[in-house]
């Protein structure tokens, strides 16, 4: 899976706050993410993110 600072993730599993999309900050080992409806920030490892994301939407393609 390709992932590019910039990117807008859509996950399957809903934010509390009822958004299904993230903007990726960092990518390494560890992806960091910020809820596109209430500005939660979020650190995980990227293989349990990955597993979560159902589309990505690439900063080119908007
Ligand atoms: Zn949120």
């Amino acid at each position: 899976m390709e992932l590019t600072v910039g990117d807008i993730l859509y996950m399957k599993k809903a934010h509390p706050c009822g958004t299904h999309e993230w903007e990726l900050l960092r990518v390494g080992q560890d992806l960091k993410m910020k809820c596109c409806g209430c500005g939660h920030l979020v650190m995980a490892p990227r293989r349990q993110i990955e597993k979560n994301i159902k589309r990505i939407s690439k900063e080119t393609e908007k």
